[in-house]
């Protein structure tokens, strides 16, 4: 083996040459991290911005398969990238300011088969419009009392709900405001989300087939981590 003149991607130092792959072109080896690399990749898979590609795709109304036939890479390729945007954004904490009011909610959806039912829930400042907490679970209290505890925690001054009886088991009384019109914000919001994630779209044959993908897809598409608080 040759000392070639190619950088290694990962840390700038040189890397050797080390065969051919599959398709002829030369594989290059970094002895100090220890890593494979090609100058140049045919897959698209390996392209370094195809992550942002995939998040982009998934956030404008694309389902796993569209992503993948649009960008010439496997399905399998896609569940991969999101999940690992999704792990990577965990790392991110940000910071929630103490004392607004929150709009929550809960958007049905199921996994897998219609009977399978789940909810979303999920809170915004009822003034920035920028979601706080998200969570996915099956239909019951325990499910909505995930994101209520994040809330009473982050200090709420008000949580404005819809008239769903089992809110009112668990927000304390002080804080809680049951009403069908003060929570237009969010249910605008879920007007979004329903026509951006493909998934949740209605009258399409797109479902969620993982709790997991499910998670990534709507963390992904907030910019936070499902419960990333508690
Ligand atoms: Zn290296």
């Amino acid at each position: 083996m040759q000392v070639s003149t190619m950088e290694c991607k990962y840390c700038q130092k040189s890397c050797m040459k080390a065969g051919l792959a599959g398709n002829t072109i030369q594989r290059y080896y970094c002895r100090h991290c220890k890593r494979h690399q090609q100058e140049a990749y045919q897959y698209n898979g390996c392209k370094a911005y195809i992550e942002n590609r995939i998040v982009e795709l998934n956030n404008e109304g694309c389902g796993i398969r569209s992503i993948s036939r649009v960008l010439h890479i496997s399905p399998g390729k896609v569940l991969s990238s999101i999940k690992g945007v999704y792990k990577k954004q965990k790392n991110l904490k940000k910071a929630i300011v103490r004392g607004r009011e929150y709009e929550l909610d809960e958007m049905k959806t199921f996994i897998k088969r219609k009977k399978n039912k789940y909810w979303i829930v999920y809170a915004i400042d009822k003034l920035t419009r920028e979601p706080i907490d998200f969570t996915i679970g099956k239909r019951s209290k325990k499910t909505l009392r995930r994101i209520v505890d994040t809330l009473v925690m982050a200090g709420a001054k008000k949580i404005y709900t819809d008239k769903l009886k089992l809110y009112t088991y668990i927000i304390p009384k002080e804080l809680h405001v049951r009403s069908q019109y003060k929570i237009n914000r969010i249910e605008r919001k879920n007007l979004s989300i329903r026509t951006h994630l493909k998934r949740l779209s209605r009258r399409t044959i797109c479902f969620s087939r993982s709790k997991e993908m499910l998670e990534a897809s709507i963390g992904v598409y907030f910019g936070r981590n499902s419960c990333s608080f508690i």
